[in-house]
């Protein structure tokens, strides 16, 4: 791709002018367990219904802004109001949306790095002050860091599973609470908001699908920024017929959750090679390699498989993030980690 030349670099808005392009390190490889995407794809019996429902979408006409029937399925299956979900285009859209909405001169981000990088990323786009309270050991969150640094900021992100790392953020962060999940406590607070993607569990990655539960008020901020037409008829047409057919997803859920435990089993045995796999409640798995940046590359260009590489992120040295993938795929990736890291 053509850089952005000096000339142009010039006219870019102040908070950009630093930034490239984004560069998703994809190559043509037999085996992708690079960007955390659902392998098993669209279950065979949602197939048909799905392609069904985009072919007989209203091509010709705009898409209804917030999303229908979608919207209203969405928020029956959560259990919540329609006026309290908001769809867009991908969890990243609705993501940039937050900091168009809340973010600025004056209004802080708290982030726990290492963490997903868009959160910064946006946040520079549009002039909002990050505030870092990094991970600890393991990368487990410090709360209570967390809890003070939040009190001067306007969004706090907390990300659960985390990417690249794993682990879920615990209740307790959010309101001193057990357990993982905080969809409940949406009645509560005003000032809480959950993002879902259709990009992982429903295999809808390429359709750019995702939304946002929060309280009305959130999602009336939320909506007034957004492009009005950013999820089209087709997408929300493919994302309506995932969600009448979860049921679905779940045999492939399934079989990635007992595969990852596998996986996580399998890289473990290789400590012995210098090998640490972290625990993972998502489709992906942090694992630290020595050399880890050559090991991504001779995956790659030895064995056709594409991993992530993060060992030249901060907190991450080291480091390579493994998609959970299909049984014969994981297999593989252990079976060339084996190979290079034993120097055949
Ligand atoms: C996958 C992912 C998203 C959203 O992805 P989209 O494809 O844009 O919906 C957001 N945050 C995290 C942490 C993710 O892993």
């Amino acid at each position: 791709m053509t850089g952005i030349t000096p000339e142009v670099r010039a006219l870019v808005r102040p908070s950009a002018a630093a930034l490239e392009p984004y560069d998703p390190a994809f190559s043509p490889v037999e085996v992708i367990l690079s960007a955390n995407e659902n392998n098993y794809g669209i279950p065979p019996e949602v197939a048909p219904v799905l392609a069904k429902a985009v072919t007989e979408a209203a091509w010709n006409r705009y898409p209804v802004p917030l999303g229908g029937e979608l919207r209203n399925q969405l928020a029956a299956w959560h259990g919540v109001a329609p006026e309290q979900v908001i769809v867009g285009n991908g969890g990243d859209e609705l993501l940039f949306n937050f900091f168009l909405a809340f973010g600025g001169a004056g209004h802080a981000l708290v982030s726990c790095p290492p963490t997903f990088s868009v959160y910064g990323l946006y946040a520079s786009m549009v002039e909002t002050p990050v505030v870092e309270v990094p991970r600890e050991k393991d990368f487990a969150p410090n709360v209570d860091a967390l809890i003070e640094a939040a009190r001067t900021a306007t969004l706090v992100v907390v990300t659960s599973p985390n990417n690249p790392t794993g682990d879920l953020f615990p209740r307790e962060g959010v309101r001193r609470d057990p357990g993982s999940t905080v969809e409940d406590m949406l009645g509560e607070y005003q000032n809480l908001a959950v993002l879902h993607t259709f990009s992982k569990a429903f295999a809808l990655a390429g359709a750019r699908v995702g939304y946002v539960l929060a309280s009305p008020a959130v999602v009336a901020a939320l909506a007034a920024v957004r492009q009005p037409y950013s999820v089209s008829v087709l997408d929300q047409a493919a994302a309506l017929a995932a969600v009448t057919h979860r049921d679905a997803f779940q045999p492939a859920i399934q079989a990635i959750r007992q595969d990852r435990s596998r996986l996580s089993n399998m890289l473990g045995g290789l400590a012995p090679l210098g090998v640490r796999v972290w625990p993972s409640q998502a489709n992906f798995l942090c694992v630290r390699v020595p050399h880890a940046h050559e090991v991504w590359c001779r995956l790659r260009d030895e064995h056709s498989i594409l991993v992530r590489d993060f060992s030249s992120t901060p907190g991450l040295e080291d480091c390579l993030r493994i998609t959970v993938g299909k049984p014969e795929e994981n297999d593989l990736v252990v079976a060339a980690l084996t190979s290079i890291l034993k120097g055949e």
